[in-house]
């Protein structure tokens, strides 16, 4: 007998199943290949690996004399009569009385004419009911019980079908693919295998679709599953040495005296988690090689200020920062905030000479740090908005600042994606900060990091969403993580009532109160989905309509349809205390930092999702005043329900992410496909956390040793067949 370990060391290799189309295979045809391409499923590969939704086996089918009524279950049964009819042009139904030899159900499909006549044997799955003592089944899922396999009991893999091919049709055709395919070669290391307790791919693939029980079902998609998540941290491990160990970085003086001095001038002191991730940051700056680090911190909890510190790092050594921002607004706050803060610490240009031309020299002369003239020159760019701190505001050029960054007179540029424009260029970007808020992805990562020509800069990335560990695992998964775990202290979390429609007076009553003790106000409008236009016209409304509820209080409007000038002007009312309430669309959703509002009114919270919510809130509670958030709200769904009540509960953005990701699952999660992330499709990060966690180690520890797969061939070919376009990069 054959042992099983030689068994699999020969056989096809997966990757080459991938180039072979699906319409070789017995059953499926040209029109269906098209239709399983249009599901995702483009290879032989794909269609193995296009795992049963569930299984039924013969113990598990009840007999209609003792089913329980009013649960989901499958009953199985020989047509006795049956009758479809077209009642109008729209209506239609099929009726038919089935028995299992223990008893009858009348079945009824609505808007469904079914092909069936007397004698089928079916199996239906849904809810069995009981009136006057006759047993029926409203539209259940319907199976035709093909050939013996069912009869002779053994579990029948029930197929998600695609188009045409219905899952009878569908098992029919991947039992010829299995047939043609096997066996599958290995690819994975034996220790992995031992280690982690995996059968072996062929085995695998076969136990997937036909097992002979469900232990084996279960070992199989484990297998296939811990494969998946293993190519995908594979690439990420690739990725991560390409990016770090491999790239020509540069190595930062970090013994100046910028960094000591801005933070010596900071009117608080650092909490522990802002100097241990500044110290993480130093680190790797002064190493020779690139940064890579995402800087993960709640709203409030001090980012920007570890990022400033990276920033001077740059500086202090003769090389410029950049921090790259998700909105105009943003970009915005970021160069007005870094700027006092560098005015707080002395560093600001110099007061006697505002109007210097720019042009002139820069806070360092060619890389030498002048560090008897305090001065440093800042730009803002985005792509209305062009200033720079040593002109007086609305009296630089668009061309001059884009001049400047590229011939090295700025030292410090702050903007939105009109940093990595087209024709744009720094002499010498050292430290490149992006405020990711979860909106940008890895492409703008590279693309600004290419804006440097001879060497990679130092990239960090920063977000105010907090994720998961196993999310982060796998989006973030080739980057170092600092974490600021630690709020400044004085803060009270914001306290969180939910309000049904009905009693919303209760929400402007709060309004009131704290206005009239000096305190501010965010109203954010009903969310309108993929419409800015509509949803400004919504904001519009209840602008006016709350003029006359809260008619002794002066209001303000935002949404994202007004002009930046327009959007400045408000906001700056809004900072400087003109304006009590901010009507707002979720444009105030990212980074606006204004810590005397304390109150937060959210209408219509049940249509925003979790981390939404956590970052409106976040615009509340910020200074030294108790705040308060109102979700406005009539629930009407289980998981609308569950989310607000998550929203009350706690404050704590890790355990809300965590939450989110266990209501919602991890498909809204990568419902926008991030570059260089292949969609799992066997693997959920949720049920499959510590396989996650085993195959990123076993990843990591094999690319250690093996950076470019040169001793893995079979497993460089699926990784790069598997994963796509996106990993080509790696294998250059
Ligand atoms: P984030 O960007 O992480 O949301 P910010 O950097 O905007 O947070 O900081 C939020 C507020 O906290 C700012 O007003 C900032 O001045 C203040 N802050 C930051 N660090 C501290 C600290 N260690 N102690 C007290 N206040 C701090
Ligand atoms: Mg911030």
């Amino acid at each position: 007998m054959p042992d099983a370990t030689h068994a699999t060391s020969t056989g096809r290799p997966l990757a080459y199943l991938a180039s072979v189309p699906t319409d070789v295979v017995k059953g499926i045809g040209p029109k269906g290949a098209r239709q399983l391409a249009g599901a995702g499923v483009n290879s032989v590969a794909d269609l193995l690996l296009h795992a049963p939704r569930r299984y039924l086996d013969r113990s598990q089918v009840f007999d209609l004399s003792s089913v329980p009524l009013g649960e989901e279950v499958t009953v199985g049964g020989t047509v006795l009569e049956f009758e479809a009819r077209q009642i109008t042009r729209k209506k239609r139904m099929s009726d038919a009385v089935l028995s299992d030899g223990t008893n009858v159900v009348k079945v009824r499909w609505f808007g469904r004419i079914l092909k069936l006549e007397p004698g089928d044997e079916l199996l239906l799955s849904g809810k069995v009911e009981r009136f006057r003592g006759t047993l029926s089944m409203t539209n259940p899922d319907v199976e035709q019980v093909g050939g013996t396999s069912l009869v002779t009991g053994r579990v029948v893999p029930i197929h998600p079908g695609v188009g045409n091919l219905k899952p009878g049709k569908m098992r029919e055709a991947i039992d010829n693919a299995l047939r043609r395919a096997r066996p599958v070669h290995e690819a994975l290391p034996e220790e992995i295998l031992r280690r982690q307790h995996l059968v072996d791919r062929d085995s695998a693939i076969a136990g997937l679709h036909f097992p002979d029980d469900r232990a084996e079902a279960e070992a199989a998609r484990r297998r296939l599953v811990f494969d998946e998540l293993f190519r995908l941290e594979v690439s990420l491990a690739m990725r991560k040495y390409q990016q770090v160990e491999a790239a020509k970085g540069v190595a930062h003086r970090v013994d100046g005296v910028l960094v000591e001095q801005f933070i010596a001038a900071l009117p608080y002191r650092l909490t522990g988690a802002q100097r241990r991730s500044i110290e993480e940051i130093r680190r790797d700056l002064a190493s020779p090689h690139p940064m890579h680090r995402l800087l993960q911190g709640e709203v409030g909890s001090g980012k920007t200020v570890v990022a400033v510190a990276a920033l001077l790092t740059a500086v202090q050594g003769g090389f410029q920062g950049a921090v790259m921002a998700p909105t105009e607004v943003l970009a915005q706050q970021h160069y007005l905030g870094i700027r006092d803060l560098f005015e707080t610490a002395g560093i600001a240009p110099d007061e006697e000479d505002p109007a210097a031309p720019p042009g002139m020299d820069s806070l360092f002369v060619q890389g030498e740090p002048v560090e008897d003239r305090p001065m440093l020159r800042m730009a803002l760019l985005t792509s209305n908005d062009a200033e720079v701190n040593y002109l007086p505001p609305g009296t630089a050029r668009r061309a001059d600042v884009v001049a400047a960054i590229g011939d090295g007179s700025v030292d410090l540029v702050v903007g939105t994606h009109a940093l990595i424009q087209q024709g744009l260029s720094f002499d010498r970007l050292g430290v490149a900060v992006v405020d990711e808020q979860h909106r940008f992805g890895v492409y703008q990562r590279v693309q600004l990091r290419e804006k440097a020509d001879l060497y990679d800069p130092d990239l960090l990335i920063m977000t105010a969403t907090p994720i998961p560990r196993t999310l982060a695992m796998t989006l973030y998964g080739d980057l170092e993580v600092s974490i600021l775990d630690e709020m400044p202290p004085g803060r009270t979390p914001v306290a969180t009532h939910l309000v049904g429609t009905a009693e919303v007076g209760r929400a402007w009553e709060l309004v009131r109160r704290d206005v009239s003790v000096g305190r501010q106000a965010f109203v954010v409008c009903p969310l309108v989905e993929d419409s800015d236009k509509l949803e400004a016209t919504s904001a519009t409304a209840e602008y006016q309509r709350l003029q006359g509820i809260l008619p002794e209080l002066r209001l303000g409007l935002i949404h994202g349809q007004l002009r930046p000038a327009e959007k400045d002007d408000v906001m700056h009312r809004f900072r400087s205390g003109e304006i009590d309430v901010l009507v707002a669309t979720t444009v105030i959703e990212v980074g606006i930092d204004v810590p005397n509002a304390t109150v937060m009114v959210i209408e219509d919270a049940d249509r925003f999702g979790l981390s939404q919510l956590h970052q409106l809130r976040g615009r509340v509670g910020r200074g030294e005043h108790a705040a308060t958030c109102v979700l406005v709200a009539d629930p009407t769904t289980p998981e609308s329900e569950e989310r607000l009540a998550a929203m009350v509960a706690t404050t704590d953005g890790f355990r809300l992410a965590e939450e989110d990701l266990r209501i919602r699952g991890q498909g809204t999660v990568f419902g926008v496909r991030q570059a260089g992330m292949a969609d799992l499709k066997l693997a959920d990060i949720v049920r499959d956390a510590e396989m996650l966690v085993a195959a990123r180690r076993e990843a990591f520890d094999l690319v250690a040793g093996d950076p470019v797969l040169a001793d893995h061939p079979l497993l460089a070919e699926e990784v790069r067949a598997l994963l796509g376009a996106d990993v080509d990069w790696l294998f250059r």
